[in-house]
């Protein structure tokens, strides 16, 4: 006798129910489970819905599944991080993203990654990324969806979402290809990052219509702007990257720093931007864990003749260097200087520029740079086990539409990911 759990037999049955029941006489069609959003998220949770027998329709206004992981990491998807925990999260809740997270860990998504015989390698500070193309992630998790029957419809504009009333709480979903009808219904669209791309704000409003507050949306991991001399200062050292601590708030990452013709970026930077708010100044140490200061008056005590030039030079690039140095000090530049002659007040502006430089940015490049979206549905209204609304029996949401957002390195898509897998089990 067939194992009727076997996936052949879910199959065999899910072919059944498709073809006598998905399209009543009105003309809707019925499903168990509706996703919208055909990226990181939704694809998971279509794949593990599907894998418990469910009827599962993933709508997407795109022309194709999952851009976003197609552009990630450079062509190559940083695809989870060994080392992601539930604290190296930002969520006004941090704990909500617990269950999820240890429900679907780094090493199950690697496991699969594996299992699919995906060649990958780590990068740096447990960031695991495809030694080919992102597209093997993406060819992945469409395998996963159609060996559970999952249906992928895209260019699919979804213009209105209800919710019947009375016994038959099904949701209906109007897109300009007809109505959809559903119990669980799963909002996956991510969250505003990278219009230009298709991102919308839907799952906020879907949330809203459904009465869950939405925690407001800032762009995240994105680059500063800066105005006036500053600004000048970033363009003429454009292109040019140095290691640092980047601090804000209570957040403060060692990684590079980059100059851009509008400010500045680099891996430093867009870890802090998450962390910003308008009006605030950030703090870079130029020379992390080493004392500069210390080390020049050392070379003053020798009436060392060298200049102070080539002492920095020594330990940052030569540009840069040369562009602070040059800065006015009481008037007085003080490019080519000898040690011996620099006076305390040199002294301390070289101190804290190197090593405390405070600076304001005028903004930031927005969601058309941002990789993520910091805000999103608040975790107040969702259940952390499953993501399902608390308040509306089989509303789920998932995925960067909620306020949970991770560092660069992996996390996201972890987070993408963990609750998508729960709302699978549950959808
Ligand atoms: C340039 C870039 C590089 C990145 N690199 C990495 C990385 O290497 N590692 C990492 O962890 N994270 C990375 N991220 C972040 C990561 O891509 C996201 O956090 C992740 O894709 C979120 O998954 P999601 O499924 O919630 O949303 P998405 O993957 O954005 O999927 C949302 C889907 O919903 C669809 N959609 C949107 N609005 C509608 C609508 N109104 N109707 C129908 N469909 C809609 C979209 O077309 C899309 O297919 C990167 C982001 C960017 C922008």
């Amino acid at each position: 006798m067939s194992n009727p759990h076997s996936s052949a037999s879910v199959r065999r049955r899910r072919a059944a129910t498709t073809a006598s029941s998905r399209v009543s006489r009105r003309g809707t069609e019925h499903y168990d489970v509706v996703i919208v959003g055909a990226g990181a998220a939704g694809l998971m949770c279509a794949a593990e819905a599907g894998k418990r027998g469910r009827r599962v329709v993933v709508l997407d206004h795109a022309d194709r599944v999952a851009k976003k992981i197609l552009i990630s990491g450079g062509g190559r998807c940083n695809f989870t991080n060994w080392s992601a925990t539930p604290d190296d999260y930002q969520s006004q809740n941090r704990f909500f993203c617990i269950s999820a997270l240890t429900q679907y860990t780094p090493h199950d998504f690697i496991d699969l990654v594996e299992k699919y015989r995906i060649p990958y390698h780590e990068k740096k500070l447990g960031q695991l990324f495809c030694n080919g193309s992102s597209q093997d992630i993406v060819q992945m998790l469409m395998s996963e969806c159609e060996t559970a029957g999952v249906i992928v419809r895209l260019r699919c504009e979804v213009t209105a979402i209800n919710q019947n009333t009375g016994q038959n709480k099904r949701f209906l979903i109007t897109t300009d290809q007809g109505t959809v009808a559903s119990t669980s219904l799963v909002m996956a669209t991510g969250g505003p990052s990278i219009p230009q791309m298709g991102a919308t704000r839907f799952s906020h409003q879907v949330a809203e219509q459904f009465g869950l507050k939405v925690a407001p949306a800032r762009p995240g991991l994105v680059p500063f702007t800066f105005k006036g001399s500053d600004l000048g200062f970033c363009q003429r050292l454009a292109g040019l990257s140095i290691p640092c601590v980047a601090a804000v708030n209570e957040a403060n990452f060692e990684e590079n720093l980059l100059f851009t013709h509008k400010g500045i970026s680099g891996p430093a930077i867009l870890q802090v931007s998450s962390y910003w708010k308008h009006g605030q100044a950030i703090t870079l140490d130029l020379l992390p864990g080493f004392d500069i200061i210390a080390h020049l008056k050392e070379q003053q005590a020798f009436k060392s003749k060298v200049e102070l030039t080539t002492i920095l030079s020594s330990f940052l690039p030569r540009n840069f260097v040369r562009a602070i140095c040059v800065m006015p000090m009481g008037g007085e530049p003080f490019n080519n200087q000898p040690i011996s002659r620099l006076q305390a007040n040199g002294m301390d502006y070289i101190g804290g520029r190197l090593k405390s430089w405070t600076i304001m940015p005028s903004g930031t490049e927005g969601y058309r740079k941002a990789e993520v979206a910091v805000g999103g549905v608040d975790t107040v209204g969702l259940s952390s086990k499953t993501m399902e609304a608390l308040e509306v029996q089989g509303l789920f949401f998932i995925g960067e539409a909620v306020d949970v957002t991770g560092p660069l390195g992996g996390y996201n898509f972890q987070w993408a990911w963990a609750s998508g897998f729960c709302a699978g089990q549950y959808a």
